[in-house]
Formats: C-alpha cells, sequence, structure tokens
C-alpha cells in the first residue's frame, strides 16, 4: 500500500486582505450623489423608498431628530431635498 506523500499545507494568504477591503465589504455603498438633507431646516433625510426620502423621527409629535419643526416633517421628500407634491394640501 503506497504511502501518500504529504503535500505542504497552504497557508491562507490573511496578510493579502487589506482592512480597508474588509470595511468595505459590510459597510453600504456609498451615495456618490452625498447625503440627501431637507431643503426646509437642512437635516439629513433618510431613504425611505425608491427617490423617497423621510425626516429621522424624534420621540416628539412634529419634531425631527435634530429638533426642529419644519412644516414637511411629516412629508416625503425627493432626492434634492424638496417636499414631494403628492397631495393637494388644500
Ligand atoms: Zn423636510
Ligand atoms: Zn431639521
Amino acid at each position: 500500500m503506497p504511502i501518500p506523500s504529504r503535500r505542504p499545507v497552504v497557508e491562507p494568504a490573511a496578510s493579502s486582505t487589506r482592512a480597508t477591503d474588509m470595511i468595505t465589504n459590510w459597510l453600504p455603498a456609498p451615495d456618490a450623489r452625498g447625503p440627501v438633507t431637507c431643503d426646509r431646516c437642512g437635516c439629513r433625510l433618510q431613504q425611505v423608498g425608491v427617490e423617497v426620502w423621510r425626516h429621522f423621527p424624534s420621540t416628539e409629535s412634529d419634531q425631527d431628530a435634530r429638533g426642529c419643526r419644519p412644516v414637511c416633517v411629516d412629508d416625503e421628500h425627493d432626492r434634492f431635498g424638496h417636499v414631494l407634491e403628492t397631495a393637494p394640501l388644500h
């Protein structure tokens, strides 16, 4: 019975994986357009749908996460921070 030849154990090239690669693996892709901010109060908005952004919620009603009370706090915004005119207000 032939003795199987021992092959050298190939070590995984751990050093070839840079830390930056590991970070970008789990971070969301950076938005080339930059963060979307409200046109009224300048707060950052969170994307809640396709081309739809809203203010970050606050524990207080009618108030965004930074404490502003813009009229658009409960409205939907486009990528430019403008309020989407989805329904007539009057
Ligand atoms: Zn707004
Ligand atoms: Zn604000």
